[in-house]
């Protein structure tokens, strides 16, 4: 008898997750990435003496973090150092109006009662309803495997459901407890990372608010690399085998069970296969026909979160009025979120994140310069050519030295761009795109593509297309709820 094989395929987030929950529990785990190195969307890119973090910048739920590390008796701090931002970052309404959201809750109080007069008792109040869904939320809902609806049939559950706001849109729920535009746009601005407008997005996650503004915004020294690097170690630590430049080309399926997969035209035998990379790679590609669970019109269908144009820029003066993280928010973001959600096409004037890693971290950059990345959410699905890529690249450069009045395109010194084609090409992305499907209210829970293959029962997904969603700290509970079902169905040896 030997110990049962389990392949995961990728090692992104969701991957290393798995593979260290399964290893640990006493499977003999192995890993394949057709990158060169770990992280997937989290990979970094180091050049002409700039480091950038080609994906999340945002370290968010950091006791999402700590639950996974704890699994282990480890600690996030014993792979990587994190601190906690202050301001967490700065909105740009205009060139002369400017919010910078501080970290602690006085200060934030204090900043909305100045925009809003009586805003902050509302504050108070969102809050601590934000605070309750999000306690409600990780213990009831994220953690579940959400293969059949019968997991959420409890009076409790129901109730709190109902408690929660789930089937009234955070645009409404917002609005009727604030008035200015501007705070508006800071409490439903982490709405972004779930890929949907607000109007499509039920309320309950203004447990989001609560990671925003109560929990706060951290940076890992280093960047979110390190903690793919921590990751990594972590997953070695349990005993997962890794092997990189291994792309999987097939998953090999006898009798309805997954037996095998293919990388380099050769097999490798398998117990169990978990699919990390995109499900829909891993379904319509890697699996034989007869086995896929959903047919291209099905995915056709699904409402995918945006992608993104991306440029990596180097420059060798500091650039004084930007912060870590920047919200260019000066635009009409109704009209830009109708070009991403309602009738798809390249935004005429975008909204723009930018980050600037090396305000917080010197290692990032060569000494006096600054590492800047601008991320434009656009749909998924487009083709960005040169011409697009020139366009918007002007647009940024423009924009920012407007906004901060500073001078900054003589002192480009590096840049590279990023979109479509390349989350195709690197990740395999299904129509491009960066942040998996959205969370709407159909695509949430059940409704989602299941972790579970009813037809190949020994094969599973995890990762951001699937329960519960886009986002680091989701993937990495995805990645521990695949495995808990890999272990009620799999005993560990052969
Ligand atoms: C630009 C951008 C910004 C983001 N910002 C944030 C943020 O600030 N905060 C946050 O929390 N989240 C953020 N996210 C989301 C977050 O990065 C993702 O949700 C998460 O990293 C996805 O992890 P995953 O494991 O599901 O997928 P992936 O990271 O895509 O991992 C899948 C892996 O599978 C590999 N693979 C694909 N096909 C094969 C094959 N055939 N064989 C072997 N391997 C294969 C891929 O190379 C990849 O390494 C951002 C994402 C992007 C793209």
């Amino acid at each position: 008898m030997g110990k049962k094989k389990v392949i995961v395929i990728g090692a992104g987030f969701s991957g290393l997750s798995a593979a260290s929950v399964l290893a640990q529990k006493g499977y003999d785990v192995e890993v394949f990435e057709k990158n060169a190195k770990p992280g997937g969307r989290a990979s970094q890119l180091e050049e002409a003496g700039y480091v950038f973090d080609k994906g999340p910048s945002w370290y968010w739920l950091p006791d999402v973090f700590e639950d996974f590390f704890a699994r282990f008796g480890k600690r996030p701090e014993d792979y990587y150092h994190l601190s906690r931002l202050d301001p967490s970052y700065r909105v740009y309404f205009g060139k002369d109006n400017v919010v910078d959201v501080p970290a602690s809750h006085k200060e934030l109080f204090e900043l909305f009662e100045s925009i809003e007069p009586g805003s902050s008792e509302k504050l108070r109040k969102f809050l601590e309803e934000a605070a309750y869904k999000y306690k409600v939320g990780m213990k009831e809902f994220v953690y579940k495997p959400s293969l059949s609806v019968t997991e959420f049939f409890d009076m409790r559950i129901l109730k709190s459901l109902f408690k929660m706001g789930m089937f009234q849109s955070i645009h409404s729920y917002v609005r009727k407890n604030f008035n200015d535009p501007r705070l508006i746009q800071i409490l439903e601005f982490p709405i972004l990372f779930l890929g949907a407008a607000p109007k499509d997005t039920p309320s309950l996650y203004t447990l989001m608010n609560h990671a925003d503004l109560t929990l706060g915004t951290w940076y890992p020294d280093g960047g979110f690399y390190a903690v793919i690097k921590g990751m990594e170690t972590l997953a070695e630590e349990q005993g997962v085998k890794f092997n990189y430049n291994a792309a999987v080309e097939e998953i090999v399926v006898q009798n309805g069970k997954a037996t095998a997969i293919k990388v380099n035209g050769q097999e490798i035998a398998a117990d169990v296969v978990v699919g990390s990379a995109d499900y829909h790679h891993v379904e319509q590609h890697l699996l034989p026909k007869q086995y896929r669970k959903y047919s291209e019109k099905y995915w056709d269908k699904r409402n995918m979160a945006p992608s993104a144009l991306l440029y990596y820029m180097g420059f060798d003066k500091k650039i004084d009025n930007l912060l870590h993280h920047n919200l260019l928010f000066d635009e009409d973001f109704n009209k830009h979120a109708a070009e991403i959600y309602e009738d798809p096409k390249w935004p005429q004037k975008p909204l723009l994140y930018v980050s600037a890693t090396s305000k917080t971290d010197k290692n990032v950059a060569p000494e006096g310069h600054e590492n800047i990345v601008v991320l434009i959410p656009v749909a998924p699905d487009m083709k960005s050519d040169k011409e697009v890529r020139a366009k918007y690249r002007d647009l940024i450069l423009d924009r920012i030295e407007h906004l901060t009045g500073e001078d900054i395109k003589k002192h480009l010194v590096y840049e590279r761009s990023y979109a479509h084609e390349e989350f195709v090409g690197e990740y395999n992305a299904f129509k491009g795109n960066a942040y998996g499907l959205s969370n709407t209210l159909n695509q949430t829970a059940v409704l989602k593509p299941s972790i579970v293959h009813k037809k190949v029962p020994n094969l599973f997904y995890t990762g951001q297309l699937t329960t519960p969603g886009p986002g680091v700290p989701p993937v990495i509970i995805s990645g521990q709820v695949v495995a808990s079902e890999i272990e009620k169905r799999f005993s560990l040896q052969n």
